[in-house]
This record gives structure tokens, C-alpha cells and sequence, in this order.
């Protein structure tokens, strides 16, 4: 149907040397890439264009961590979409839960964001996913659905469809803790009906403590389409594994 996508998410890690010799055993790993399969590497901002360099004759594709809401301006420390596609991005996280965690984005905030980044070319990979808490409450459809629900409302259903959706629990990510095949795919699943007619070719990725030793079954269920992956793709051995393990 179509290609299965598998994102590293590097996070705040590394210097620019060992960003180039990540980027460069993928790159190397990866050879001339998989038909079923696309690999994208998001390194932090500032390794980017090194990056993007070391992949570059490689199917590999860049992307980044987060993107401002607005186009240019006066806005220290920001970093636009333009800027990110000059630089050789083709996708960008958009409501990563550390980003609404730590620097306090909304629902509205990550919509504006996923605006501005489809506007500029840019692929967004909407983040969405439940606290501990809001699992425990039997509230994680609802929660994730109105994450959604935000995003739809301010871009419009057609163009949510047309991006990537990953599917992130909170209590998953970076804590060596896995929704079982079955949670996610319940979730998956709960999106895509979500989404309707349009969401049936939509791009739906889980991610939440991804290894080689649990991406199978994972990836094995219907609804799952790749894997937004954190820790483990900062060793190119196990990320080019978990790769490996995506069936189209
Ligand atoms: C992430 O960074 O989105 C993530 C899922 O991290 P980890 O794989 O480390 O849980």
C-alpha cells in the first residue's frame, strides 16, 4: 500500500562528530535502503546540516525535533520550518510529549505548528499519547482523540490525513516500559477510525521504549505503520535491527 516509515529521534545527544558517525553507519547499514521500508534520522538542530551531509547519498531522510509556530521574526531561539526544509528536512515532530511536558505546548500551540510546517513542505509526525494516569482513568482514546481532534480542527481533516500520526504513551517513552501489541494496536486502530475513509492510507507510527527485541510484534499489528524510535536508534546496530523488523 505504502511505505512503512521508521524515525530515530536522537533527542539532545552527542557532539557533532558523533552525529556524523551515527549518521554515517546508517547511512552505510542502510545501503541503497528497502522498498517496504523508509529510515528517517532526526538529529538535534544544530547537527542537521552535517547529517544530512553524511546521508546524503543514501535513501535516508533528515528530520527535526520540533519547529516554530511562526514563519520568521523576532523570535530568539527559534528555528522555522523554511529554515528546516533549506537545510534538507523533509519531517518534523510535531507535540513530541517531552515538548507539551517540558515547555508547556498545547493542543493549539502543536497545531499551529503542524500548520506552519505542512505550509512550508514539510512532513509533520503528530505525536499524540496518554499519561500513566489518563491510562489507568480508561480515558487514553479520549485523550488521544482530542489531541487529534485539535489538530483537525485547525487544519482540516484532509490535511491530518496526509501527514504522519505517531502514537506515543507517555509512560512509554524513554522508560524502558511497552504498550503490548494489543494496547497499541487498540489505540492504532481507535486513531484510524478517527481519521475515516481519508486516514486509510495514513501513516501511523508507534513509539514508546521500541527495541529489536519488542518491534516484531509491534509492527506486525494491522493498524501499526512503523515506529518512532528514541534511545535505541542512538546505537546504529540496534536501530538498523528494529528497521529491519518493519515488514511493509
Ligand atoms: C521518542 O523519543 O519519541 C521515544 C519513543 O523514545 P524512546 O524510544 O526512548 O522511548
Amino acid at each position: 500500500m505504502f511505505k512503512s516509515l521508521i524515525v530515530g529521534n536522537w533527542k539532545m545527544h552527542g557532539t557533532a562528530e558523533e552525529a556524523v558517525n551515527l549518521a554515517s553507519q546508517l547511512a552505510e547499514g542502510w545501503n541503497a535502503g528497502n522498498d517496504a521500508v523508509e529510515m528517517a534520522i532526526f538529529p538535534p538542530f544544530i547537527h542537521i546540516p552535517a547529517v544530512a551531509a553524511a546521508v546524503a547519498k543514501s535513501t535516508i531522510s533528515i528530520g527535526a525535533q520540533n519547529v516554530s509556530e511562526y514563519s520568521a521574526g523576532a523570535y530568539t531561539g527559534e528555528t522555522s520550518a523554511e529554515m528546516l526544509v533549506d537545510q534538507g528536512c523533509k519531517y518534523v515532530l510535531v507535540g513530541h510529549s517531552e515538548r507539551r511536558a517540558m515547555h508547556n505546548e498545547s493542543s493549539e500551540t502543536v497545531a499551529e505548528k503542524f500548520i506552519a510546517a505542512q505550509s512550508a513542505g514539510l512532513i509533520p509526525i503528530l505525536c499524540v499519547g496518554e499519561s500513566l494516569q489518563q491510562r489507568q482513568g480508561n480515558q487514553t482514546v479520549e485523550v488521544v482523540s482530542a489531541q487529534i481532534a485539535a489538530v483537525v480542527e485547525r487544519a482540516g481533516l484532509h490535511n491530518v490525513c496526509r501527514a504522519v500520526i505517531a502514537y506515543e504513551p507517555v509512560w512509554a517513552v524513554g522508560t524502558g516500559e511497552t504498550a503490548t501489541p494489543n494496547q497499541a494496536q487498540q489505540v492504532h486502530s481507535a486513531i484510524r477510525a478517527q481519521l475515516g475513509e481519508a486516514g486509510q492510507s495514513t501513516q501511523l507510527l508507534y513509539g514508546g521504549s521500541v527495541k529489536a527485541e519488542n518491534a516484531a510484534e509491534l509492527f506486525a499489528q494491522p493498524d501499526i505503520n512503523g515506529g518512532l524510535v528514541g534511545g535505541a536508534s542512538l546505537e546504529a546496530v540496534e536501530f538498523l535491527n528494529i528497521a529491519k523488523l518493519i515488514e511493509a
